[in-house]
């Protein structure tokens, strides 16, 4: 049976979990280096990035998540997972500790205080027919789209919320809020 991390130490991880375990798949809580052992691949979830980041940096995460990522097993982070993997982050608490993986520029809280949390229908190619209901919640944008990064879904106005680079994979909205796994299966296709 595959097994398929969820970083555990804040945030929307049970929901991942969940997910993981209704397609068959082994979820397995990271909370340590030596969690990461014989995994398939890893998903950082929603959260607050600067408490995330602050924990992982606490248990000595930060490095073996880094050398995760570089050995090519695929890691999907999903909104606030989005943030830590980026290499830049605007609107960012000052130190707050980034795994830098991919080669964007994140903007934090990019939707301010109105429209804050918002659902919004997103055509996504690699996962076909229909488009995918997306859920964000005090949501991150991607301003800046490096080399080698592709954009998998953006708003009507032309925003990223969805890229890949390899085997990384970003998301600003919250796929495991919703029923529809589409999202969860295209992860773990990368995993195979
Ligand atoms: N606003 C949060 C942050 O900056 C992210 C929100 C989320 O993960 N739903 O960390």
């Amino acid at each position: 049976m595959m097994r398929i991390g969820v970083l555990a130490l804040q945030g929307a991880f049970i929901e991942h979990k969940n997910v993981l375990t209704r397609l068959g798949v082994q979820p397995v809580e990271v909370r340590l280096p030596e969690h990461l052992e014989g995994l398939a691949g890893l998903i950082i979830p929603g959260g607050e990035s600067t408490t995330i980041g602050l924990l992982a940096q606490k248990w000595g995460l930060l490095e073996p998540l880094r050398e995760f990522a570089r050995s090519g097993q695929p890691l999907w982070g999903t909104c606030a997972g989005m943030i830590l993997m980026a290499k830049e982050v605007v609107d960012g608490v000052p130190g707050q500790p980034l795994l830098g993986l991919m080669e964007i520029t994140v903007r934090r809280n990019a939707f301010g205080r109105q429209v804050d949390s918002f659902e919004a229908d997103l055509p996504v190619s690699v996962l076909g027919n229909p488009p995918f209901h997306a859920v964000f919640i005090r949501a991150p944008v991607i301003e800046r789209v490096g080399a080698g990064v592709e954009v998998l879904a953006a708003l009507e106005d032309g925003t990223a919320v969805a890229v890949q680079q390899g085997n990384l994979l970003a998301t600003a909205f919250h796929p495991e809020l919703t029923r529809d796994d589409r999202f969860h299966r295209y992860f773990l296709k990368l995993a195979k």
